[in-house]
């Protein structure tokens, strides 16, 4: 969904939009979209030459285990607030300096707002940073890739105390 700033009314208006399958995607290959799709609910408005959009999405992603890969799945809400300046006018403020309040700045081209670019990077800033399938996940032997949640594998001998190595090679008889 893109929202054409010439069309603004003075006083701004509120959108609302629900994602359908397939019509949105993250392109992030650790990240996808799962049902119910992103819904995204705001309001848009001039400020000073300036667009604001503030508003609240959610969202159900399926993110990767980070010790075995496997899929999590995680509902997420964001609110967000972001204020977008034209490209000459982000330009002509960062050459006098950079405030805090940029943070939140964006750019966009003076004619439309791109809300789905906004809808895929709050949903990819509000997944969670740490993500495990379970607290205790074992992740996989990155000796033979076997899930340890599945099977213990025998290269765990591989990974015992190194000075306990001159004993093995005693009872093993080497
Ligand atoms: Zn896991
Ligand atoms: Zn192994």
């Amino acid at each position: 969904m893109q929202i054409e700033v010439a069309s603004l009314a003075e006083s701004g208006k509120d959108f609302d939009h629900q994602y359908q399958p397939g019509e949105l995607s993250l392109e992030d290959e650790r990240v996808h979209l799962l049902d119910p799709q992103p819904y995204v609910r705001g309001r848009i408005r001039m400020d000073r030459g300036r667009v604001k959009v503030a508003g609240k999405i959610t969202g159900h992603l399926q993110l990767e285990c980070d010790r075995c890969l496997k899929p999590v799945e995680s509902a997420v809400a964001a609110k967000f607030s972001r204020e977008y300046a034209t490209g000459a006018d982000y330009q002509a403020q960062h050459a006098v300096e950079l405030s805090e309040d940029d943070l939140n700045l964006s750019v966009f081209d003076g004619a439309v707002i791109d809300i789905d670019l906004l809808v895929r990077e709050e949903l990819l800033l509000a997944a969670p940073d740490q993500v495990l399938c379970q607290q205790a996940c074992q992740g996989i032997c990155p000796t033979c890739g076997a899930d340890r949640n599945a099977a213990v594998c025998d290269c765990e001998t591989a990974d015992a105390d190194p000075r306990w190595a001159g004993l093995k090679e005693l009872v093993n008889g080497k």
